[in-house]
């Protein structure tokens, strides 16, 4: 679990993350207490109070009370360990959403300048520059990040230990196409995806988020889910608007919240057909998980070997696509 119980409270702040979840309070009283409609219950008048000093809520409407940890176990139903997990994940340490941030926008900046970053997307079949915008796809050539962020008052031990400056002093990602991850709009992490062969694609130490874009997604009443984010890019290309992804085929319990948290949502599951079988077998699980929380799953079967973005980029279309979909059978 990494990260101790106090310190994480002390890092997030029950009135801090109420209010990120839009909760609105009035001061009551003597300045440390708040009180405003409560979330755990439907009710017209306002009866949650938090005493931001003690850290702690009580309503007096359904008589729930406790600290951050408590209140997330009432209000996502998550059990106390996936409450832990899920705080964890929420945000990261003060400064680090900054400097990615900063460092998205470097690199989005460099992408139209490297045709060996264009030519790699273009193989990818990602080639809208609306969603290359809107995904904020960039290019890391590596060997200039550090020194825009020191020019811009980061220092290197910072850089460092937000991962983007490796300990050597160098850039972390060389040759990379590089994509953000957000939660509520912060860059939680950046994904950089080697144009070359040789280097495995990594994630910068720390929690990758939610299910991507999980704000524009969550309203769909069926979602599609895939591995990885090319196989999103061309689906949102081809108009599949309702994909998300979970960054790899295992959920962790905040995203497997996320997918489950509307009952009659169907999941149609995308993972790899791979020859190993591996990405149908974690398909399989989590259909299986989903079934066990009345969400209605459908495992799609694309060509033998094809994953949605090699399936595209063989020159399937969108109807190609649907035609899976259709074809997908329920667990
Ligand atoms: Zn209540």
């Amino acid at each position: 679990m990494g990260e101790d119980l106090e310190k994480l409270k002390q890092r997030l702040p029950l009135l801090d993350y109420l209010r990120q979840q839009n909760w609105c309070g009035r001061p009551a009283g003597q300045g440390t207490e708040f009180v405003g409609l409560c979330p755990l219950h439907p009710e017209s008048r306002p009866s949650f109070y938090v005493n931001a000093r003690k850290n702690l809520f009580y309503c007096h409407g359904c008589g729930q009370g406790g600290d951050l940890i408590r209140f997330v176990e009432l209000s996502l139903h998550l059990s106390f360990p996936q409450s832990l997990a899920y705080l964890q994940q929420q945000g990261v340490p003060a400064g680090a959403a900054d400097a990615r941030e900063q460092a998205a926008v470097f690199y989005q900046q460099q992408l139209p300048r490297h045709p060996e970053a264009l030519r790699y997307l273009e193989r990818r079949g990602v080639h809208d520059p609306a969603l290359i915008e809107e995904l904020r796809i960039g290019y890391a050539p590596g060997g200039n990040l550090r020194r825009h962020l020191t020019n811009q008052g980061y220092s290197l031990e910072s850089l460092q230990r937000d991962g983007l400056v490796h300990r050597q002093g160098g850039d972390t990602f060389y040759r990379r196409i590089v994509l953000p991850c957000g939660q509520h709009r912060e860059v939680v992490n950046l994904y950089g995806r080697s144009i070359d062969a040789a280097f495995p694609h990594r994630f910068l130490p720390g929690p990758k988020g939610g299910l991507f874009a999980w704000d524009l997604v969550r309203h769909f009443s069926t979602l599609i889910l895939v591995e990885g984010l090319l196989d999103l890019a061309v689906l949102w290309q081809a108009g599949f608007r309702n994909t998300t992804c979970a960054f790899g085929t295992h959920l962790t319990p905040f995203q497997f919240h996320q997918l489950s948290e509307q009952p009659d949502r169907v999941v149609y599951i995308v993972f790899d057909q791979d020859e190993n079988q591996a990405g149908q077998r974690t398909a399989h699980h989590l259909a299986r998980r989903l079934v066990g929380v009345s969400v209605p799953p459908r495992l799609v079967q694309l060509p033998a070997g094809r994953d949605p973005n090699s399936y595209f980029v063989a020159g399937a279309a969108a109807a190609d696509f649907a035609d899976c979909l259709e074809g997908a059978h329920p667990l």
